[in-house]
């Protein structure tokens, strides 16, 4: 089914849109994350004359690596979803589609139906772009020994106190 609002046959006024992408159809090339299920975008949809405004969200399956413990989690990536389309006259569409930004299109008069594949895959990228946790309090990877310290403890932070108690410990020695 896939990320396509068929303009032609929206009401002159407000609707509710649901679409179901599969991973396959998205195609989302990212390192690290994968897709893992069906994509939903839903929302409100207003067309009046040349507009059309979809307002929503949608919501991705996705598996990635946490990037403090770098273990394999997944998780549904949410975000907000929305884009303004605007019909022009053929004429006019090549010179205004250079001034077209990144949530405001235009299209040619006429256009039965607008892939809204490519403006997903660039939100969910936008999502993606913060540093992912398998959870708030992750406890990472311990630097000194490299054991995940979410599944065990390691003793390298105590052994650091210690060594630092060492030249005092040497003093009392002697005296
Ligand atoms: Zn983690
Ligand atoms: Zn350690």
């Amino acid at each position: 089914m896939a990320f396509i609002l068929k303009i032609k046959d929206l009401p002159e006024d407000v609707s509710r849109q649901e679409f179901v992408s599969s991973p396959g159809e998205l195609s989302l090339d990212y390192e690290g994350v994968e897709v893992i299920g069906d994509v939903r975008a839903y929302g409100n949809v207003t067309k009046s004359n040349d507009q059309v405004i979809f307002r929503g969200e949608f919501v991705a399956p996705v598996r990635m690596t946490c990037s403090r413990c770098a273990e394999e989690f997944e998780r549904n990536l949410r975000s907000e979803l929305v884009f303004v389309l605007t019909l022009v006259p053929e004429k006019d569409y090549q010179e205004l589609e250079e001034e077209a930004s990144e949530d405001f299109y235009f299209i040619p008069e006429g256009t039965q139906e607008f892939d809204f594949s490519g403006h997903i895959r660039e939100q969910l990228i936008v999502a993606l772009e913060m540093k992912p946790l398998c959870r708030e309090e992750c406890r990472g990877i311990c630097p000194d020994c490299g054991k995940n310290l979410n599944n065990e403890e390691c003793i390298c932070s105590e052994k650091k106190i210690d060594e630092r108690w060492l030249p005092l410990r040497d003093l009392l020695d002697r005296s």
